[in-house]
């Protein structure tokens, strides 16, 4: 299954999906290792923001980067949809 696109969980800009699920839901989990839930409720970024992330990994935007994916996941679980 491939979508059309996929908007950025940081700075919310919609880009075209250059990834496929499974390869991004891989990403996830390296990147931030089981706290990602498997589900339809991906939470992807986009390149400028993975980079940027990835580079600060281990400062506090790290940390309110991840808050704020839980929180987008949570409002995700909580409305029972896509
Ligand atoms: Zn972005």
């Amino acid at each position: 299954m491939k979508a059309n696109g996929y908007q950025c969980a940081m700075c919310g800009g919609v880009f075209d999906d250059t990834w496929t699920t499974e390869e991004a839901m891989d990403e996830c989990k390296s990147t931030f290792g089981e706290k990602i839930t498997e589900s339809d409720d991906l939470v992807v970024v986009c390149d400028d923001c993975y980079k940027k992330t990835m580079s600060e990994q281990n400062s506090n935007f790290f940390v309110e980067f991840e808050k704020k994916l839980r929180e987008i996941i949570k409002t995700h679980e909580n409305n029972g949809s896509k």
